[in-house]
């Protein structure tokens, strides 16, 4: 019907018009609070230098680094026993980088629980540094709509780690809490790749077994370019990663070198520091929390009441994510979905589609970053139903 070069078609995320607002659904990168662009754009205009142009070692900058990172401890209440990296490489990096830091040679076992696009590449890298043992979390029909059930016998004791990713981006799943490991096996570290939900939900880090948690920066927290990662102290020393494991992902390196042994991200911690202190003036991870189920609930009730003209692959309502809401329309209709992406796209709503390494699919998809207002989340709501009862005839 359109032609397939139509700019909401291949994931334009600017309209037409210029004077329509956008609200920024995508999956990550994405937008920021907008308090916390403006505060960005404003700290442009102060007297002094920007953290763009400061060196990582004055004090200047020593005092930004301090602040972002006694702000993360404080709203995510990170025990004394963690300590806070700023990585390099993104969530990919970090793919690397946990083997490499917690298994000494290729012969250590690490258990991998595999549910989705993001943990099969995590779990894809993982193979070149350690052993990998998997949990495969594919429903009976192939796909990825579930999690699996943690059994004691498929987790082999010696694991150095279980490895799972606490929010599947593409995929839709969601652990809105952390599983039990069985009880015989929650001596084992637990590895969570949280790109995609941290500041979300509150992590009881202890009680759950977190050993290390990291968070690429594009989803929730900042831009592209720096990665959060939490460690806790007993799994850090020289003589536990691999003699492989290169400086810049080496944890206790960096740690040793308070987060300075080469340059990081300056800028890009400045951002998280700010990301920090609006969460906080917002009320803290527990309003935020209640604030990803609101725009989620909006989102689900409208699919779940459409008679079946949006679907979603996820069913299990504990397992499916507030962040990243995948949806069809009419059994994935392709002129009606392109019809879908361009009236939205002119109402400003974009990010619906993103062109990626896996495919279109048949699948649009809303995401509930912190960006996103209950407001914004209603107007997408708004415009599915009325786009429903246009197109049910
Ligand atoms: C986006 C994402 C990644 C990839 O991060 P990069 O910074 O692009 O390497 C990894 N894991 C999850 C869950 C993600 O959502």
């Amino acid at each position: 019907m359109y032609a397939n070069n139509h700019p909401a078609l291949v994931g334009s995320l600017s309209s037409s018009d210029p004077s329509v607002k956008l609200i920024n659904f995508s999956p990550g990168p994405t937008s920021l609070p907008k308090a916390v662009e403006d505060e960005i754009a404003a700290s442009f205009k102060k007297p002094g230098l920007t953290s763009l142009a400061l060196s990582h070692r004055s004090p200047e900058f020593l005092n930004i680094l301090d602040h972002t990172t006694a702000s993360i401890r404080r709203i995510m209440d990170i025990p004394d026993d963690y300590e806070v990296l700023f990585t390099h490489g993104g969530g990919h990096g970090q793919f690397a980088a946990v083997p490499l830091n917690l298994c000494h040679d290729k012969s250590d076992v690490a258990t991998y629980i595999v549910n989705g696009t993001w943990t099969e590449r995590a779990c894809d890298e993982a193979q070149r540094f350690c052993t990998v043992h998997t949990i495969d979390g594919r429903d009976p029909a192939g796909g990825y709509t579930t999690f699996p059930e943690l059994i004691e016998e498929e987790i082999d004791p010696k694991s150095k780690f279980i490895y799972l990713c606490s929010n599947e981006t593409v995929n839709g799943i969601e652990n809105h809490r952390l599983p039990k490991l069985p009880k015989s096996r929650r001596h084992i570290p637990l590895v969570i790749d949280a790109s995609s939900d941290f500041t979300t939900k509150p992590i009881d880090w202890q009680g759950e077994g977190v050993g290390v948690l990291f968070a690429c920066a594009s989803k929730n927290i900042g831009h592209p370019g720096v990665t959060l990662t939490i460690v806790r102290r007993d799994l850090l020393g020289e003589d536990k990663a691999s003699p492989l494991c290169p400086g810049v992902f080496n944890y206790t390196t960096n740690l040793e070198a308070d987060n300075l042994w080469n340059t990081p991200s300056t800028f890009n911690i400045e951002v998280i520091g700010y990301l920090m202190a609006w969460l906080e003036h917002q009320g803290g991870v527990a309003e935020n929390e209640r604030r990803s189920i609101a725009k989620s609930r909006i989102l689900y009730d409208v699919i779940d009441n459409s008679g079946g003209f949006y679907g979603t692959p996820v069913q299990d309502k504990a397992l499916r994510s507030r962040m990243n809401i995948p949806f069809n329309i009419k059994g994935g209709d392709e002129n009606v979905t392109d019809e879908f992406l361009i009236q939205s796209w002119n109402e400003g709503m974009v990010g619906l589609r993103t062109l990626t390494p896996f495919g279109v699919g048949e699948y649009l998809r809303a995401s509930l970053y912190n960006c996103i207002t209950e407001e914004n989340a209603a107007k997408l709501a708004d415009f599915m139903q009325r786009f429903a009862s246009r197109n049910l005839a």
